[in-house]
């Protein structure tokens, strides 16, 4: 229906990972944590994690990674939930067994705050708290892990998009988990895949959570309950393919990224992220003075054959028979406003001027439009 969708997935050429899919043939292995999984895990560890006393396992989806993280820490009651999210974030709380309840986000890092947390925690009481970077954009969130964990609270850091960049250096803590999506329309795409960073000492916990609880070892794990969340060995094989191309397709993002900021720059009432090396760009999100510039915008773009998307609505406090920590007035007003710009590349990298050109077009048309009622 769009000459130019919102999302075109760059997966790796099949020939470039048929020799694995061999010889994952030749091994009689498909799952269950076989060989290329473990070699996926370790290069990712090597690539991505934080050292000696980090690791890194790969499961079925970020979705299942978040259930899994949960569960290995424990954590049945309630969880905090940003209102500003994929509502993956929530339903992988409810698939694991816990509460979701929501609270709002900070307006300007569009991710929940130490204030906005603290405030939030004296209403409920929570065991955890999921911390999303909205559209994978790395952030210091340093303080805000630090109140958690003073707390008592287990972190769950849902990065789903980010996966392609290095992580922000933080030390390896306990009780704090980093999930990752590898699915067809992130950066890092594998089809259907995640990943979570973790300290090692829950690495067993988070394989016996997607492995129906079985443990390992004997005793190993103190997860009660589990699913089946185990990334498969064709879906290892198309990552190890991946992990070749991804600083090539990360690159190429960022570099679209840089020009839609550059090019958007200065326009009053139009927010876009400044710092273009903290996430692979999935793709590239702009916040519209109202709602209705917003859907505006959408309508603008959709004439010239772009399709632009609204992201995170509706809002998660508005989520059916979910709880809420609060009113969550910054996520609702975000939510409202959110669309989120396209990116390519690899094999339809070659359409990404032209694609540019008309989404720079709109946007700058769409703000011209809506000129002197927001000032
Ligand atoms: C894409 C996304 C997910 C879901 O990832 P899957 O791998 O499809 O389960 C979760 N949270 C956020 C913020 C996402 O963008």
């Amino acid at each position: 229906m769009f000459l130019y969708r919102s999302v075109i997935p760059d997966m790796p050429d099949p020939e470039a990972y048929a020799p694995l899919l061999r010889e994952m043939h030749g091994n009689r292995w498909y799952s269950n944590f076989g060989p290329l999984a473990v070699r996926f895990e370790d290069a990712l560890a090597a690539r991505y994690g934080a050292g000696g006393s980090e690791a890194c396992v790969c499961v079925t989806s970020a979705t299942a990674g978040l259930s899994a993280a949960i569960m290995a820490a424990g954590v049945t009651g309630n969880v905090l939930v940003p209102a500003f999210t994929f509502p993956a974030s929530l339903g992988a709380v409810r698939a694991a067994g816990a509460i979701p309840v929501v609270c709002d986000v900070d307006p300007d890092t569009w991710t929940v705050s130490p204030d906005i947390l603290a405030q939030a925690l004296r209403s409920v009481s929570a065991q955890a708290v999921m911390i999303v970077e909205p559209f994978g954009i790395h952030q210091a969130l340093d303080a805000l892990i630090d109140l958690c964990l003073d707390r008592g609270l287990a972190v769950i850091i849902d990065s789903a998009a980010g996966l392609g960049v290095p992580r922000e250096p933080r030390p390896v803590r306990h009780n704090v988990f980093t999930v990752f999506s590898m699915h067809a329309t992130k950066p890092f795409a594998v089809g259907e895949g995640g990943c979570v960073f973790a300290h090692r000492d829950h690495a067993v916990g988070l394989r016996s959570a997607v492995n129906f609880a079985l443990p390992s070892h004997p005793g190993d794990a103190n997860v009660r309950w589990g699913f089946n969340g185990k990334m498969s060995e064709l879906h290892a094989a198309v990552g190890l393919a991946q992990l070749e191309r991804i600083d090539g397709i990360a690159g190429e993002r960022q570099r679209q990224a840089a020009i839609y900021r550059d090019r958007l720059a200065g326009q009053e009432g139009l927010v876009t992220p400044d710092a273009i090396d903290r996430s692979p760009w999935q793709c590239f999100p702009v916040c519209l003075p109202s709602a209705s510039a917003a859907e505006a915008l959408v309508a603008r773009a959709a004439a010239v054959g772009v399709e632009i998307r609204r992201y995170y609505r509706p809002s998660l406090s508005q989520w059916p028979d979910t709880a809420v920590a609060g009113a969550c007035p910054a996520a609702d007003s975000l939510a409202g406003r959110m669309c989120v710009l396209p990116l390519r590349s690899g094999a339809s990298q070659d359409e990404a001027p032209e694609l540019m050109r008309r989404t720079v077009a709109a946007v700058l048309e769409t703000m011209d439009d809506i000129g002197g009622s927001h000032v």
